[in-house]
């Protein structure tokens, strides 16, 4: 699983979601207003640079994070 960082384009709370690589691109709805929230993409790769498996599963250092 990775973590992904959305803010809501309605009341602009952030707040993180887990899921795997594969539903990344999944519409995520804000908890707090219920509104569909935006992904920031730049978050989640500065902060895990490196080790990104293109076949999805394996992501080394956030599933030793997280999990
Ligand atoms: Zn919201």
């Amino acid at each position: 699983m990775a973590v992904y960082e959305y803010v809501c384009s309605n009341c602009k709370k952030q707040f993180e979601v887990r899921r795997s690589i594969h539903e990344s691109n999944k519409v995520t709805a804000c908890p707090s207003c219920g509104k569909q929230a935006q992904k920031m993409v730049s978050v989640f790769s500065a902060k895990i640079p490196e080790i990104m498996d293109i076949q999805g599963e394996k992501i080394s250092v956030s599933s030793k994070i997280y999990t």
